[in-house]
């Protein structure tokens, strides 16, 4: 018998096969039973970022404990291309939302970089990854991309491995157009670079030209902001060298 995921998706920890539990963690059955209301009996779909989407029956509901029971397969493990985005965190609510637009557009990881212009309050990784379980839950992906604790940017390149390329958003006029630049390349392992609000200091921005693995490419002839150019270079590279074709 068919068992329809229902419309609740979860992302859990555990593995999943046919018959496999999965407890819920304090937070997990909150939401389930207090929030959605969920019982003894629901169903629901879960998916852990290896395993694809499952159905799964509420088997177990406590106060602040439950078990799921995984049922069956309904959809496939689907991973984003070997995409990292490469960003200079801003304010917290535009870096929450560049985090939640990677996570929907595609990226297999998030690292966020400080460079000499980044301004930003302390990151909370934990609060970012939250984000992006909550993104991958909400968009019907089975994908959850890991945020990395920041680096300087300058300690991320010298540990570079040349055979990944970084397409880098460089609003400054030396770099073609993204989409006729990425024509060029072939799909591999990828990252895109974005700055900070004040943009990259000359020396950063120099040494980056520089490197054989950087592509060097512009978003049009507006300069946008830190958070719209990650959506917008997440959008291009996954059209040209991406999963959306
Ligand atoms: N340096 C700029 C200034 O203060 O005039 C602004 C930086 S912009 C707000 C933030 C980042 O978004 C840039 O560092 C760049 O990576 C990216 N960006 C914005 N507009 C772009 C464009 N038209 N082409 C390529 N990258 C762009």
């Amino acid at each position: 018998m068919a068992h329809p995921g229902g419309k609740i998706r979860l992302y859990v920890s555990s593995d999943l096969y046919a018959g496999g539990g999965v407890p819920l963690n304090p937070d997990q059955a909150h939401y389930l039973f207090r929030v959605m209301r969920q019982s003894a009996g629901g169903m629901l779909t879960v998916f852990n970022g290896r395993d694809g989407a499952w159905a799964a029956e509420i088997t177990e509901a406590g106060k602040k404990t439950g078990l799921l029971t995984a049922r069956e397969q309904t959809a496939p493990q689907v991973s984003p291309p070997d995409l990292t985005l490469l960003f200079a965190p801003i304010k917290k609510a535009r870096t929450d939302f560049i985090v939640e637009k990677a996570t929907e557009l595609g990226a297999r990881r998030v690292q966020p970089v400080m460079t000499r212009y980044t301004n930003s309050e302390r990151l909370r990784i934990d609060r970012l990854q939250a984000h992006a379980v909550e993104a991958a839950e909400q968009c019907g992906g089975t994908f959850v991309p890991e945020v990395r604790e920041p680096v300087k940017l300058d300690a991320v390149l010298d540990s570079w491995d040349a055979d990944r390329r970084l397409m880098f958003c460089d609003e400054a006029r030396h770099a073609g157009p993204a989409q006729t630049v990425l024509d060029g390349y072939v799909p591999g392992p990828w990252a895109i670079l974005t700055g900070p609000e004040g943009g990259f200091a000359p020396e950063e921005a120099e040494r980056l030209r520089k490197q054989d693995y950087v592509v060097p490419v512009t978003l049009g002839p507006r300069i946008l902001r830190a958070d719209t150019a990650v959506a917008a270079a997440i959008s291009v590279w996954q059209t040209v060298l991406g999963d959306w074709q």
